[in-house]
């Protein structure tokens, strides 16, 4: 198959859709690979390695399109990419149509097959090509979480990790998910205190079984919450409702409760929130302060680190990838129950019933 990975043309966007092994892999199996110049270089690849691993590089976004039967990439496209996607052409990468009734009426118009990272979902429910970037966003919230506990920005001037001699800080993580377990593990890792919070008595029972006796679990609610936010320095929202928008477990009254200084590092900023304040910044201007509680909420935190990111992307989407370039996305699809649920819109047709739902359309 001719599979192409164009430079993403988001703004702020340095992730690529495939690494330079993602092409080996391929380029051995017989598939032609065709990179667009430039495309890794945000992540650390250059047209160098990815032409060693067996690539053929081009100039324009315009020649990848019209020479590729599949399009691997990372964010949904943009309007200028509408009209280079052609009929019947496979475009894998994360759609997130729901949040977008223009690019769902231009895929469905291109009469391409969409398949969504986002909605490829195992057999237990979990999102497999969702999990790295919670990973990611889980371990980074403890790093900018330090960082804005700083006192020339703000913070309460605490060292997550404290010294012989003074106590660590004390963090608070709101849900024991992906996000959730990777934060209370970087946190622990630096020293910190930690209370990790959940309504899932399971997902607490396994914190406490893997997690170092200095991870401590409560169960999740209002009364708990209350009593903690007013000792801890770092408050992590990590919690998840599918398909719904985050419950808000800190209400905008409870910031006077909290000590001066104190940093919430709202991660489910992606699904409204889980902290009445919250509204989504960038990483540009990444932090905002009410009641002298700062407020980090950066929707895409994984575009900070683009070589982890990328690389994480690609481990868990070049299986797919090599399945759909040898059976073709009909056989995969069939074959591959997780891959199916994927399959977003093809023919014209939207495949996904919560699209439909979304826009308030006719099934
Ligand atoms: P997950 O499903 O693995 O975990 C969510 C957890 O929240 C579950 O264990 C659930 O039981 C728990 N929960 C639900 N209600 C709760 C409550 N009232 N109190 C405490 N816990 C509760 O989800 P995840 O992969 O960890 O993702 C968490 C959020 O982070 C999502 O909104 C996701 O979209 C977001 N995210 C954001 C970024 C970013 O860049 N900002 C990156 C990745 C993920």
């Amino acid at each position: 198959m001719k599979i192409g990975v164009p430079k993403e043309i988001k703004n702020n966007e340095s992730r690529v859709g495939m690494t330079p092994a993602g092409v080996f892999e391929l380029t051995k199996n017989d598939h032609t690979v065709y990179v667009q110049s430039t495309a890794g270089e945000g992540s650390g690849f250059f047209d160098s390695d990815y032409k060693k691993a067996g690539a053929i590089i081009l100039n324009t976004i315009g020649q990848v399109y019209a020479m590729s039967e599949m399009i691997v990439k990372v964010k949904e496209p943009i309007e200028e990419e509408y009209e280079l996607i052609q009929k019947d052409q496979v475009v894998f990468t994360y759609f997130h149509f729901a949040s977008s009734e223009p690019l769902t009426r231009a895929m469905i118009k291109s009469k391409s097959v969409c398949i969504a990272y986002e909605t490829v979902e195992d057999e237990d429910g979990t999102l497999p090509l969702l999990t790295p970037m919670s990973e990611v966003a889980g371990r980074m919230a403890i790093q900018q979480g330090a960082k804005y506990l700083e006192k020339p920005v703000k913070g309460r001037g605490v060292l997550l990790g404290g010294v012989p001699g003074v106590q660590p800080g004390k963090v608070l993580v709101l849900g024991a998910g992906v996000v959730g377990i990777q934060a209370a593990k970087m946190a622990a890792g630096l020293g910190a205190h930690v209370t990790i919070m959940d309504i899932n008595m399971n997902r607490l029972r396994y914190v406490n079984d893997v997690l170092p006796p200095h991870v401590v679990t409560e169960f999740s609610n209002e009364f708990n919450i209350r009593k903690h936010i007013k000792t801890h320095d770092l408050i992590i929202g990590g919690v998840l409702l599918k398909g719904a928008k985050a419950p808000n477990l800190i209400t905008k009254d409870m910031l006077k409760e909290m000590r001066p200084g104190t940093v919430i590092v709202d991660v489910a900023v992606d699904q409204g929130g889980c902290v009445e304040t919250t509204r989504p910044t960038t990483h540009e201007n990444p932090v905002y302060i009410i009641d002298d509680v700062v407020h980090y909420s950066v929707a895409n935190m994984p575009g900070a680190v683009p070589y982890t990111s990328t690389m994480a992307l690609t481990n868990v989407t070049l299986p797919y990838v090599l399945k759909l370039a040898h059976m073709g996305w009909e056989e995969a699809c069939a074959t591959d129950a997780a891959l199916n649920k994927g399959l977003n819109i093809t023919a014209g047709k939207v495949m996904y019933k919560e699209i439909v739902e979304a826009f308030g359309w006719e099934a």
